[in-house]
């Protein structure tokens, strides 16, 4: 007996990760809710389903299993709308495999369990202790699972030794599942937030110079492949040390702040800025024409140019930028070697005398 419940929950385990790996995140990128809930019920209905297969047979009749673990976890962690689809799928498949007193019954106390998970949930919504939350869900679904007992089972031993290895195996089932997800939860999100930080750029919120190296090969390939227009504009704030040295590195730091801002505030969505070091900007343009960005350049340099730097009361600062900028096909033949001729078209801006845009 005590086998059976254990490979109950080697399932749940080996299901939860499966569940983690394929579906954590899909969720929040959906923009489709009621596809996302359908698929999570779904999930949680076919890890049911599972579990009662694997169940262990009392009496011919009875079937004893944690079937109640995917509700749990749904409403723990999913939501209402998936929970109520995996509940009623429970409640309905459980009379594929007999319609019986000890299916109604069944029927009788997994609505009883939605209902008191509800009530659970909705006492602790405020606080977010999960485990406390969950404790409780477990403690219900084996009291209401033993009254199912105690209302098929007659004979007596079966029914206390039945009642013993259950409540063991339901609880450590339980209490590990609902540990389980959170701690998976918890990798998963550490996991993408430290992603997500090492291709930022701390003090611009841009995109650092490792993103802009993948985004950058990226986008040369596809542009070759495809024979699509691609623009790279390569910016350098003009005399920066001067204002360094002048006004403190604080100072320099609020002109990169506002620089970057003027850049995303021109680009939009059209194409990705990068801070690539020091006071130094890539601007990665896919389908841009030569004139297109020319366009852009020009009015990032206007724009800059008659920004006031408002450093504090008194003080109001004007600051240039030179650029460089470079587009395939009609500037060059490959996409190859785009960099550096970039980075070429903005060394002549500065020795032209700076504040202009060159185009290589
Ligand atoms: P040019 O017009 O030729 O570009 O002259 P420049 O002074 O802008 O160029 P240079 O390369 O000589 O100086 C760049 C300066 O940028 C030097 C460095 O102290 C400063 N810098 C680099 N990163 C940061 C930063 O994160 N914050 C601040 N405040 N300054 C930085
Ligand atoms: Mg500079
Ligand atoms: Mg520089």
């Amino acid at each position: 007996m005590i086998e059976d419940l254990f490979v109950n929950l080697c399932i749940v385990t080996t299901f939860v990760l499966i569940y983690m790996k394929t579906r954590w995140g899909r969720r929040e990128t959906s923009n489709r809710p009621w596809i996302s809930n359908l698929i999570d019920g779904l999930c949680g209905s076919v890890l049911g389903l599972i579990l009662m297969h694997f169940s262990i047979n009392v009496t011919s009749e009875i079937l004893a299993d944690l079937r109640y673990i995917p509700m749990l976890l749904m409403i723990l962690f999913i939501g209402k709308k998936p929970t109520y689809i995996t509940t009623i799928f429970i409640i309905l498949s459980r009379f594929l495999f007999g319609v019986n007193s000890s299916s109604y019954s069944a029927a009788v106390a997994f609505s009883l369990m939605l209902m008191g998970y509800l009530i659970i949930n909705h006492l602790f919504e405020k606080g977010d202790n999960l485990l406390i939350r969950g404790t409780y869900m477990v403690f219900l679904s084996n009291i209401l699972i033993t009254g199912v007992f105690y209302f098929l089972i007659k004979d007596i031993d079966v029914l206390l030794h039945l009642i013993g290895v259950y409540w063991i195996v339901s609880t450590i089932g339980g209490v590990t599942s609902i540990l389980l997800v959170n701690y998976l939860r918890t990798s998963e999100y550490l996991f993408r937030k430290y992603k997500n930080e090492s291709t930022m750029d701390f003090l611009t919120g841009l995109k650092n110079v490792r993103n802009f190296d993948s985004v950058w090969t990226n986008s040369k390939q596809l542009s070759a492949k495809k024979g699509k227009a691609l623009s790279l504009i390569m910016l350098d704030i003009d005399h920066f040390k001067r204002i360094n040295d002048t006004y403190g590195h604080g100072t320099g730091d609020f002109v990169l702040m506002e620089i970057s801002r003027i850049m995303e505030d021109v680009v939009g969505n059209r194409g990705s800025v990068f801070r690539k070091g020091g006071e130094e900007f890539a601007i990665v343009l896919p389908t841009f024409t030569k004139s297109q960005a020319a366009g852009i350049s020009e009015r990032i340099r206007g724009r800059v140019e008659r920004h006031q730097f408002l450093i504090n009361d008194e003080l109001k600062l004007s600051i240039t930028i030179s650029i460089g900028f470079v587009s395939y096909p009609e500037s060059v033949s490959e996409t190859e070697g785009m960099l550096d001729k970039a980075d070429e078209a903005l060394y002549k801006a500065k020795e032209n005398g700076r504040n202009q845009v060159v185009s290589w």
